[in-house]
């Protein structure tokens, strides 16, 4: 089965473990829904590799085809059940491996999804105008003070993005709603992003963004307690400020509806989800705050990974850990939920992966202490999926994105369009690290206690 057009593009992933089949299966019904019919076929092909209790074996099998008609994914599920059935059953697991091949065709893809409406393009303008909405935090909480206009405020300074910059741009995934609404047509993707453009958000006035930041950004960065408060300070008002915005987004879309009426229930969701996650935000970020206040720093804690080599990528955001890196859960999302920021910087000119939390913060530190735990050459590859699962700001050297495979980069992307919907919520496995996708060589971890 083909398009006749001839853009067949074959997508694989691989693997010896249920995650890698297990994201395959979830991005099945995001193909077939979201994409009306563009995925032509699926297929398992099992290898198992030479070695006792005899040489190597190798078959493939179609999984699922686009005339599939059921409502989830059941049928598609077992198929694959089946085919892993006889080598997990014979073999050791290390012994065996698979490759998922999807078949999609870009050419069905746009031509199958509707345009976007002048009445959809209103209201992403709308909802783009309330995420936008211009305030200085100190003011939220604090006792206010601001000074001059609001910024265009950097998440990750204008310092640190020059250093991965290729003639002033870094390479991300766009995440304004427009480029999203469009992507979410033709396929996420990264592109080139003006350092000035990329990562600012406009939550503090012209006064407190310069006197907060000033350790960070007029000293070089050697982690001192009050450098890593600052650094989760910004985190969490990033946070804070994103989720907020989006509550009162959702809240405004849901009042043009009546409650009876079923074109309501989204935005209602997606106030509920916004609305959890800010409360929490905003109580670590009045700690924090707190402390910077108190110019007392004694309850920030960290973890500070090294690694030698050029840097890559930088992030920056505040996350809820719902799992730590083996699967063991740690917590649920509610107003009390736990919150640590991801930090991953240059120093030296050296990557720096950072995680930082508030005293007492059970979940955060397990999460940090897990990811500590795991081999060396795993830490960058696990710091990368992280990134690209929770902190939207998140960006890199496009001569290194392009060094990727095909079948990491369609992972990755993946997750970043899993991240764009309101409800997503991670699953126990979504770290692996079985592929190396690069080591920058991990050359010390300290822990800030
Ligand atoms: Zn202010």
């Amino acid at each position: 089965m083909s398009c006749s057009c001839k853009q067949t593009r074959w997508v694989h992933f691989a693997g010896n473990s249920a995650f890698w089949l297990n994201r395959a299966i979830r991005a099945l019904p995001q193909l077939r829904s979201g994409l009306a019919q563009p995925l032509i076929t699926v297929w398992l092909q099992v290898r198992v590799l030479p070695g006792p209790p005899r040489t190597s074996i190798s078959y493939s099998l179609f999984v699922a085809l686009s005339g599939t008609t059921a409502p989830d994914t059941s049928i598609f599920r077992s198929n694959v059940r089946f085919a892993l059935h006889f080598p997990r059953l014979r073999y050791p697991s290390q012994q065996v491996r698979c490759r998922l091949y999807f078949a999609y065709c870009d050419h069905l893809r746009v031509q199958t999804m509707k345009p976007i409406t002048p009445t959809q393009w209103g209201y992403l303008k709308r909802y783009q105008r309330t995420l936008d909405s211009k305030e200085c935090l100190s003011n939220r909480f604090g006792e206010g003070g601001c000074d001059g206009r609001i910024i265009q405020g950097h998440m990750i300074p204008r310092s640190q993005l020059v250093q991965i910059a290729e003639q002033g741009h870094v390479h991300a995934v766009p995440t304004r709603l427009a480029p999203v609404a469009q992507m979410k047509r033709s396929g996420f993707q990264a592109e080139d992003i003006g350092i000035s453009n990329f990562s600012t958000l406009q939550c503090f006035c012209a006064r407190h963004d310069k006197r907060l930041f000033a350790p960070l950004e007029d000293t070089a960065l050697t982690f001192t307690r009050e450098q890593l408060t600052l650094l989760h300070f910004r985190a969490m008002a990033a946070e804070v400020y994103i989720r907020g915005n989006a509550e009162d987004a959702a809240a405004n879309e849901g009042r043009k509806y009546l409650s009876s009426d079923p074109r309501r229930e989204p935005f209602y969701e997606a106030f509920r989800i916004h609305s959890l996650a800010a409360i929490a935000a905003e109580e670590d970020f009045k700690r924090t705050e707190n402390m910077i206040n108190l110019s007392r720093y004694d309850e920030i804690r960290a973890a500070i990974i090294r690694f030698d080599t050029t840097p890559v990528l930088l992030s920056v955001g505040a996350f809820r850990p719902l799992y730590d890196v083996i699967g063991t859960k740690l917590q649920n999302f509610s107003e009390e939920a736990a919150y640590i920021g991801m930090h991953i910087l240059s120093v030296d000119k050296m990557p720096a992966v950072v995680f930082t939390w508030l005293k007492g913060q059970k979940p955060s530190q397990r999460f940090a202490k897990t990811f500590s735990m795991q081999p060396y050459r795993a830490l960058t590859t696990l710091a990368v999926q992280t990134a690209f699962e929770y902190a939207e700001h998140t960006c890199m050297r496009r001569e290194w994105w392009m060094s990727l495979t095909k079948g990491w980069r369609a992972l990755l992307l993946d997750r970043i369009e899993m991240a764009n919907r309101a409800a997503s919520v991670p699953d126990e496995d979504f770290l692996s690290f079985e592929f190396p996708l690069d080591d920058w060589k991990c050359r010390s971890i300290d822990f800030v206690k």
